[in-house]
């Protein structure tokens, strides 16, 4: 078995880019990182690695917050140079290769009029944020990005190259509905059902820091429950500032008619609101900065009720005594159609959480990195008695039950499909579900 598709190692000029992922706190030299052209690279990476025994991990988009897609020594297999994207208009389908990033899928589905719901930042793989989930500015009218997956293309463990759906290994299809990245295969092609999109509206409103707990409880008790077609989210920086944004797919005048609860709240000190193209929206909402390597620590949880006044002033005093500026804590609204499923119904458990949280902090000094992973993980641990799970698209190696939390009732049945696909636990990583034992 030979290795196929662009090879790079420790000696050629672009390994350290070609190694580097987006979070740059704990770095990784492999061995071979081999980019895959098509599926038949895929196979054969599988392959050679499993006849070597050399270790491997898969990786996209380069987004994992742990960099669960890379490790030291061994092998990586990166599908980032598959990324055709071909659009079915009259069957409002899109078939996407696996390497694709948010910010091409939008720009090519926006020349069809049509769009999948997804996350905010471009250069985010779309496939490792379609099996946690996926989470984003369409999410209340749409669904998760994953709720919109018709049929994905997987290499089993065994190298066999198979197609999931709701018919064919349907187990498999539910388990990529939300079991995380990196567990059952590769994904070498998903597809999706598109919807059609034009104009949409958008509104950022801003209030001074005295506002805090008026501005966010307002916000709390409106964004979950507000008209489906509208979602945002809510940013409380330690740099004192707090800002609610968010899209409905409808007019700016009946925008401006469902935030007059934001408006009313605590007189805000800026208030903006436009009607704009869906691809105009996406660039407001994606943060150049996000999309360069930088080293940060992240966490998130889902709540499933509004915050007492107890956590709104603890959210504020956490922030006031971040180690950084940059500190922040990032919640954005769920239920509409993404609560509309069951939580067995799709690998994706937390259906019925209101908000989905994220806490972050970025440095770049060295010595101030402890301090800032310790303020996440202080937030995470502070905040933890009014969340009721951890999303495993923000997943975080500090979390010691993570199968409960990002996984619920369902880590189950995932146990099973795991021992049923890869029973030799050959896709393995730091929190990578374990094969049931009882097959
Ligand atoms: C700046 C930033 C912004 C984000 N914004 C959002 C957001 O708006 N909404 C949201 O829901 N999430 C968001 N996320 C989280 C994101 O969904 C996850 O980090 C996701 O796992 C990234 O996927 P990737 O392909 O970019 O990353 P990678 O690091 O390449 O992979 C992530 C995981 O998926 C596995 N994997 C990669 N490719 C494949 C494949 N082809 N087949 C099987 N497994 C594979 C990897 O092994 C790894 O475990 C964001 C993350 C960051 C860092």
């Amino acid at each position: 078995m030979k290795l196929t598709g662009r090879i790079v190692t420790p000696k050629d000029p672009d390994y350290n880019e070609a190694r580097t992922n987006i979070n740059t706190n704990i770095p990784f030299y492999p061995k071979i990182i081999v980019f895959c052209q098509c599926t038949t690279d895929v196979v054969n990476a599988l392959l050679w690695a499993k006849e070597n025994c050399i270790p491997f991990r898969i990786r996209s988009g380069r987004h994992s917050y742990e960099n669960f897609s890379l490790l030291n020594d061994g092998l990586v297999i990166d599908i980032s140079e598959m990324n055709r994207i071909h659009v079915d208009t009259m069957e409002s389908i899109a078939s996407i290769e696996a390497g694709a990033e948010l910010g091409d899928v939008y720009k090519k589905l926006w020349k069809h009029g049509q769009t999948i719901p997804a996350g905010t930042v471009a250069n985010v793989g779309l496939v490792g944020l379609t099996l946690g989930g996926g989470i984003g500015y369409l999410t209340r009218v749409f669904g998760l990005t994953c709720d919109n997956l018709l049929e994905a293309e997987v290499v089993l463990a065994s190298g066999k190259v198979v197609t999931t759906n709701k018919h064919n290994h349907r187990d498999l299809f539910w388990a990529l509905q939300g079991g995380g990245g990196g567990n059952f295969g590769i994904v070498t092609n998903l597809t999706f059902q598109t919807h059609s999109i034009h104009n949409v509206s958008i509104f950022s409103i801003e209030w001074a820091w005295e506002d805090f707990e008026c501005a966010y409880d307002t916000w709390q008790n409106w964004a979950p429950y507000t008209d489906c077609r509208l979602t945002s989210s809510i940013e409380m920086k330690a740099n004192r500032t707090i800002i609610a944004q968010g899209q409905l797919v409808g007019s700016k005048e009946e925008l401006l008619k469902l935030i007059q609860p934001l408006v009313k709240a605590c007189k805000p000190c800026s208030i903006k609101i436009k009607n704009t193209s869906f691809i105009n929206a996406t660039r407001f909402f994606d943060d150049p900065a996000e999309n360069e390597p930088a080293p940060f620590k992240r966490s998130g949880s889902f709540v499933q009720e509004p915050f007492p006044q107890e956590a709104l002033s603890l959210m504020k005093r956490l922030l006031e005594k971040a180690p950084s500026e940059n500190c922040a804590i990032w919640q954005q609204s769920l239920c509409g159609k993404a609560g509309c499923i069951e939580p067995e119904d799709t690998a994706f458990f937390y259906r019925d959480s209101i908000i989905a949280q994220e806490y972050n902090a970025t440095w770049s000094c060295h010595h101030e990195r402890r301090q800032n992973i310790r303020w996440v993980e202080s937030v995470r641990k502070s905040l933890g008695r009014y969340t009721n799970g951890d999303y495993v698209n923000w997943p975080d190696l500090f979390i010691q039950n993570w199968q409960t939390t990002y996984y619920g009732d369902n880590y189950k049945r995932l146990q099973e499909i795991k021992a049923k696909y890869d029973p030799d636990n050959i896709f393995r990583f730091p929190q990578s579900i374990m094969p049931s034992t009882t097959l």
